[in-house]
């Protein structure tokens, strides 16, 4: 049995109130207890100023982009920004860029506290690099098709990601429903499985199959949603620079009906909001669309820097608290926002909300991104039992509130731990 006594000035447990004089017991590479410290009790670790919290959880990201970071500008059109990105995806030599970009990207998020990551990507090049990840992994493979592709085999088909995701399934660990101990290995989870793009990219029958094959296999699943006001155009009347882009690309065959409602309505028409998805931005909804998602304990993923990115109108992050939606926190790719860093999107979003309170900024970039991913039982808080994933920051102002003092500071962490293993830090 492996066991490590850590102590710091605070300790931000998420599911507690911060406690001060912290002390962080771990055993085989699980939370065995969080306290003050005792009196004249030993540790292994002093980090002295500085404040233990949970290991953030990115909620959405595509970590292959990493390559294209800052390349890919946005000059007001949703699709052209989609248009260049594709062609660099496409371009000779890409598929090795994108290959080096995942493995970049795990390194920059484990460096910025980042230590759960749900990627979406492509192939078995993502599926070996998350499978050799450090950091715990929800890979989803991305399945595009639509119109006379929508059963291809093209590298993000629905065949071809079934195919990789069912290789990949051998090579999973971690549970997502208990937090059994294993004393030889340092936990971690690494579970693949499947995100169809988008209403736009995507046809309503290839939706209808991952959601099959992902309940089948009890696993989450993630999609883009209701992104830009051009994607509730197209949905709501067939027009728009999304019919035009399908149609330059001959994949507009009238083989779909466009359902005339919202994408929130859609989502819900074709079953995916049974499988309480986790839906990346969420941008323009009704308080209607709203309570439909909140009935089906559906997931947002806002990324704040990536918003801003895209000139969004204000996120409707305020009508979904109030309404209950678990809204958790993601970057996007480095092809929209500046680095992976969820630490930098707190920042950010407590500067567009000076009111949101340290609590649920918190939850945001921990325990709510673990619950969208079927993981608030194993990881997104320091609690006995969870994996003993967490990050160590230095304070500047250790009598402050330690919550202010980070989001004030712009420090690097001193540690960094995934299953009670060092991964990352300059301590
Ligand atoms: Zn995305």
């Amino acid at each position: 049995m492996s066991s490590l006594i850590l102590n710091a000035r605070w300790i931000l447990p998420v599911t507690g109130r911060p406690i001060e004089n912290g002390c962080l017991r771990i055993a085989d590479g699980r939370i065995a207890s969080v306290q003050r410290a005792q009196p004249g009790q030993t540790c292994d670790v002093d980090y002295g100023d500085a404040v233990i919290l949970p290991g953030l959880v990115n909620a959405h990201t595509h970590l292959d982009l990493t390559a294209f970071r800052g390349c890919v500008p946005y000059l007001g059109a949703f699709t052209d920004w989609i248009r260049i990105l594709v062609s660099m995806q496409t371009a000779a030599g890409a598929d090795e860029r994108m290959d080096e970009g995942i493995r970049v990207g795990l390194d920059e998020s484990l460096a910025a506290g980042v230590t759960c990551i749900a990627d979406i990507g492509c192939g078995q090049r993502a599926t070996t690099a998350w499978s050799n990840a450090p950091a715990n992994i929800v890979g989803f493979l991305e399945v595009i098709g639509m119109g006379p592709r929508r059963f291809d085999t093209h590298p993000r088909s629905l065949r071809k990601s079934l195919e990789t995701c069912d290789a990949a399934r051998a090579t999973a660990v971690g549970d997502r429903s208990t937090s059994a101990t294993d004393s030889c290995v340092s936990p971690r989870v690494f579970i693949p499985t499947l995100s169809p793009h988008a209403p736009y990219s995507t046809a309503p029958e290839v939706y209808r199959e991952a959601m099959a094959y992902c309940r089948r296999h009890g696993l989450p699943i993630c999609t883009h949603l209701a992104e830009t006001q051009e994607e509730a155009e197209f949905l709501a009347h067939g027009t728009g620079p999304f019919r035009t882009l399908l149609e330059h690309r001959g994949l507009w065959d009238g083989s779909f009906t466009p359902p005339g409602c919202s994408p929130v309505q859609y989502a819900a028409s074709i079953g995916l909001l049974e499988s309480q998805p986790l839906l990346a931005h969420v941008n323009y909804v009704s308080d209607e669309d709203i309570d439909l998602l909140a009935r089906h304990c559906c997931s947002v993923a806002y990324c704040p820097r990536t918003h801003r990115f895209f000139r969004h109108p204000p996120h409707p992050y305020p009508r979904m608290l109030a309404r209950g939606l678990n809204v958790c926190l993601g970057t996007d790719s480095l092809a929209s926002a500046p680095s992976l860093s969820i630490l930098e999107e707190m920042r950010l979003f407590r500067e567009i909300d000076p009111a949101v309170g340290d609590s649920l900024l918190l939850e945001m970039g921990t325990l709510r991104g673990a619950r969208a991913l079927g993981l608030e039982n194993v990881l997104g808080s320091l609690e006995p039992g969870k994996q003993a994933d967490f990050v160590v920051f230095p304070l500047t102002a250790p009598a402050a509130e330690p919550m202010e003092d980070l989001l004030r500071g712009q420090s690097s962490p001193l540690a960094v731990y995934v299953g009670g293993r060092a991964v990352a830090g300059h301590s």
